[in-house]
Formats: C-alpha cells, sequence, structure tokens
C-alpha cells in the first residue's frame, strides 16, 4: 500500500494501490476485508485498522486525516464523536455497516470532482494524481487553493463505483453550471474546509446571526419561514436536491426555519448546518452590498400561504378520496394548520375558497350542497 498524499481519501489511496501492483481491485480487498468481501467504502471503511496496520500508520490518524469523519461529525457533541469513533475502529469490521453514518456526504455529493489546476501540481510533484477528500464534501465546487471551480466527473460516490479506477488526471471533467454566486460558493468551501479540519464544537448561533441579518419577528422571534423563503431562492431547488438538503415552501417546519431557531442543532447533517451558515453569512454579498434589514412586523405574506393551504388541501382530498371517508370543510382546513388564520380573513385566500366551493359539492364533503342535510346524517337516516 502506498502511503497517502495530503488530504488523499482513503479510497483513493486504495485504487493507487492497485495501479502500482497490478492487483485487481477484487483481490485487494479481499486482502483488506477477508475473503467474501468485494466491498470496501470509498469515504469511510470499517477495516480501518487492517488497512492502518498495513500502511504502518496509528488508525486514528488515518480516521481523522483521510477518511470523511472529521467532517460527518463536525456538528456533533464529544461523547457522540467518541461513540462513532470506537464504531468505526474497533467493532467487527466485517458485520459493521457505516453507511448510514457517511451517507451525510454520499447523499450530498453525488459524483467524484477535482481541481483541473491540482491535478497539473501532482503530475509534476508525484507523477501521479489522487481524489481530494475536500473536493468530495457536500456544497463544494471551489478549489480554495487555486481559487477555480472544480469539474465534474460521472463517476458516482456512492456505492459500487467506488471500485471504478479512473483517477483525476485519467478524466476529462465537465465544468459545474450555476447560477449561485462566486462568493456563496466560495464561503461554503471554506466552511466545509473548517468542518474537515477542526471539530466545529462552538455551536454556530444560527438564531442569533439570523437576527443580525434582519430576520426578526415582531415578537422579537427569529423569523424562520422568510430565512426558509430567501434561502430557497439563493440556493435554487437544483442546488439544494445536489447536496442532500431539499424542501419545500409548503412545509410546516422546513429545516432552515428550526435550524435558525436553534432547534435540532447536531441532529441535522452537516451540510444542513454550512448552507444555512453560508447564506446568513453572505446575505450582503448576495443582496449586492445592502444589508437584509427588515424592521418591525413583517407584512403577511397571503398569497403564498394561499397557494399553500391550496396545495395542502388538495394532497388531503386526494388521500380521503381513496378512504371515501366524509368530512366538513372545517375540520379539513383544521387538519392543515391553517384554520385560525383562514376564518378571521377569507378573503386573503381567493384560490382556496374557490377550492372549496367546488369541494362542498363533492361527495366527500360532509355538508354536500343541495343534497344530503346534514340532520338526516345526524339522525343516521343516511350513512356517512
Ligand atoms: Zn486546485
Amino acid at each position: 500500500m502506498p502511503s497517502p498524499y495530503p488530504d488523499e481519501v482513503i479510497g483513493s489511496v486504495i485504487l493507487r494501490s492497485c495501479r502500482h501492483s497490478g492487483i485487481s481491485y477484487k483481490r485487494q480487498i479481499e486482502g483488506l476485508r477477508g475473503p467474501k468481501k468485494t466491498y470496501c467504502s470509498f469515504l469511510l471503511p470499517n477495516n480501518l485498522i487492517v488497512i492502518a496496520k498495513v500502511i504502518n500508520t496509528p488508525p486514528e490518524h488515518l480516521l481523522w486525516k483521510h477518511t470523511m469523519f472529521p467532517y460527518i461529525v463536525s456538528y456533533m457533541n464529544w461523547a457522540q464523536i467518541l461513540h462513532f469513533q470506537n464504531k468505526v475502529l474497533y467493532s467487527d469490521g466485517n458485520r459493521e455497516c457505516l453507511s448510514p453514518l457517511s451517507k451525510s456526504v454520499t447523499h450530498g455529493t453525488p459524483f467524484r470532482r477535482y481541481c483541473s489546476s491540482c491535478v497539473k501540481e501532482d503530475i509534476d510533484r508525484y507523477g501521479e494524481t489522487y481524489w481530494r477528500r475536500t473536493h468530495l464534501l457536500p456544497g463544494s465546487h471551489i478549489c480554495l487553493k487555486h481559487n477555480t471551480l472544480l469539474m465534474d466527473t460521472p463517476i458516482r460516490l456512492r456505492g459500487q463505483s467506488a471500485s471504478n479506477a479512473a483517477m483525476p488526471g485519467d478524466l476529462v471533467g465537465s465544468d459545474y453550471r450555476t447560477s449561485i454566486s462566486m462568493g456563496v460558493l466560495t464561503t461554503i468551501a471554506h466552511l466545509n474546509q473548517t468542518a474537515q479540519n477542526f471539530h466545529c464544537a462552538e455551536p454556530y448561533e444560527f438564531r442569533f446571526e439570523a437576527l443580525r441579518a434582519g430576520y426578526r419577528r415582531a415578537d422579537g422571534n427569529v423569523a424562520g419561514r422568510q430565512v426558509a423563503f430567501d434561502l430557497y431562492t439563493t440556493y435554487t431547488e437544483d442546488f439544494l436536491a445536489e447536496t442532500g438538503c431539499r424542501f419545500t415552501l409548503n412545509q410546516r417546519d422546513p429545516w432552515p426555519a428550526l435550524l435558525a431557531r436553534n432547534c435540532q442543532k447536531g441532529t441535522l447533517s452537516p451540510a444542513k448546518h454550512i448552507l444555512l451558515a453560508a447564506f446568513l453569512n453572505t446575505q450582503n454579498i448576495v443582496k449586492n452590498g445592502t444589508i437584509y434589514n427588515k424592521k418591525g412586523k413583517r407584512i403577511h405574506d397571503y398569497l403564498r400561504d394561499d397557494l399553500t393551504l391550496l396545495n395542502m388541501l388538495k394532497n388531503q382530498v386526494r388521500r380521503r378520496s381513496e378512504s371515501g371517508y366524509r368530512i366538513t370543510v372545517m375540520e379539513l382546513i383544521k387538519e392543515t394548520g391553517y384554520w385560525s388564520q383562514f376564518r378571521h380573513n377569507r378573503k386573503a385566500y381567493p384560490k382556496t375558497c374557490e377550492f372549496i366551493s367546488v369541494f362542498r359539492h363533492s361527495n366527500l364533503s360532509e355538508r354536500q350542497i343541495g343534497r344530503r342535510p346534514y340532520w338526516r346524517v345526524r339522525l343516521g337516516l343516511d350513512k356517512r
């Protein structure tokens, strides 16, 4: 086994060992993991003790310097980190599956990425190229050393692609196309690097940062939904999906709103922490130098609420139609949590009202207009 290069991910070391020795990937993995084992995680294998022995380096060093472990645990507390470190290093390597642990990376980076300038430097310096950890982190699209966009490759980061022996120097990657500003992408890359190299033990004060950025409601709390809405438009749907941080604006509590209120910290993926931190940090960059500064009571966005409620009702009616169970309009809206807002201000929800008037005539409506009188149902003369 060759010695790992700086920031080289463990899967890349194994692939280079195959290239140097001429041994097939399958045989190499069988040698490291025992017979009948043909797969070894590219990012976080559970047989590190064996690999560390072959490379002649302490397993802890391998874990913290050449796997995605530091990034994965970057927002956990020390008790959780020690638990997972023991699990990775000392549990039964043949039985324990670590893919749930590494999915915060594999679900946030669809394909392997590399930097063209790093490739040139590596060939000059080492005579070969390798895959770097920091380039494979969710949302990393900038090489901070060369300040250039990384190249995308068609090689997946998940599953059996770990055996794909192609190195950055063998590939002609494609440019990454995005509408996100370089300022935001660079901030994400910096935060990723920090998460990878230093444990973010100091919990990021999202609540404080969100309030500082002007997301303050009249009652002094964080305007979480507004944070979610602005974050959604800053990052675009494609980028949120790519990084494994997808959410919809119809959701009651989308993750940016939860995190901005300091809820569920440590349980959500590092990518979510980093995307929100980068978003709050770059508010002035995104808004072309003007700092977002909203004071006083937020103007209620009825247009958006109307559409949200309409979509929720449509979904409910679709689900109801399968069971065939009848329901009143009030019950239907109460289930969405919008009843108290809606009942006092029906005129502000024109699309919802239109939908309800159609619903009242349908078979699913408890008080069906022009047909079953409600008292007949009450008396049991009509079946529900
Ligand atoms: Zn580079």
